[in-house]
């Protein structure tokens, strides 16, 4: 199968496990502009070069680290759930491989991503700067405490699972916008949490779906 081939069923298998899902999620589809950044975003440019030929399979593969790209199935759902706008200026907590950040750059005016270990900030920031990715902020850093110099943000997303939603995240996401976050015990099944900040500063909490993510580690 040629790329376009395998990203094409990527995007059909997206399509399949969002209706198997709707119950939990409430949606039937994905946006558009959600499921046409996936088709623009490369994911073989993200894996370890022995992984390629799985880059499009709907599963979590290692990058190294004892740290994993998320299945595409939940970069896609995370990102819909932001409902991400062009003017937007998002956060996200684990930037991994890049992959996420790569797909909200198309969709937001800015993103800024930390990622704890040195060594995996440092290759997401040089892979997404080969690319031309020229909207996305990598830093190194314990992602808990946000990144106060660019607060506060419309969304903010997290892909590694806290135990708690981290009070400085709540803190920095601007009335109106939405903090996505897997919570649970380290290794035990996590719920994707959904907070809406209203005009008021309160906030109102979605569960969304059963996930698996690799834990939140602290400095
Ligand atoms: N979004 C990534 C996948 C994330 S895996 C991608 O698209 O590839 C979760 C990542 O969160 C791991 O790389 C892990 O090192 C990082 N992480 C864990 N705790 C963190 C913290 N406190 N701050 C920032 N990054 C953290």
């Amino acid at each position: 199968m040629s790329n376009r081939q395998q990203i094409d069923a990527m995007l059909q298998t997206i399509d399949i496990e969002c209706s198997y899902t709707k119950g939990f999620t409430g949606r039937s589809s994905l946006l558009p502009e959600v499921m046409e950044a996936m088709r623009l975003v490369l994911r073989h440019d993200f894996v370890p070069p022995s992984l390629a030929a799985m880059a499009y399979e709907n599963t979590p593969l290692p990058i190294g680290k004892g740290q994993t790209i998320s299945q595409p199935f939940i970069v896609a759902l995370m990102t819909d759930l932001l409902c991400p706008e062009k003017g937007d200026v998002i956060l996200e907590v684990g930037a991994g491989s890049g992959y996420q950040a790569a797909i909200l750059s198309l969709l937001v005016r800015q993103v800024y991503t930390i990622e704890i270990i040195p060594d995996l900030a440092d290759r997401a920031k040089e892979l997404l700067q080969r690319l031309g990715y020229g909207n996305i902020e990598v830093r190194q850093g314990d992602g808990y405490n946000g990144w106060p110099k660019h607060a506060p943000f419309d969304g903010i997303i997290v892909t590694a699972a806290a135990t708690h939603v981290p009070p400085s995240l709540k803190e920095q996401l601007k009335p109106g916008g939405k903090l996505i976050v897997p919570i649970g015990q380290p290794y035990m099944p996590q719920e994707l949490l959904v907070l809406e900040k209203d005009q008021q500063g309160v906030f109102c909490t979605r569960n969304v779906l059963p996930v698996s993510f690799v834990p939140l580690t602290r400095a």
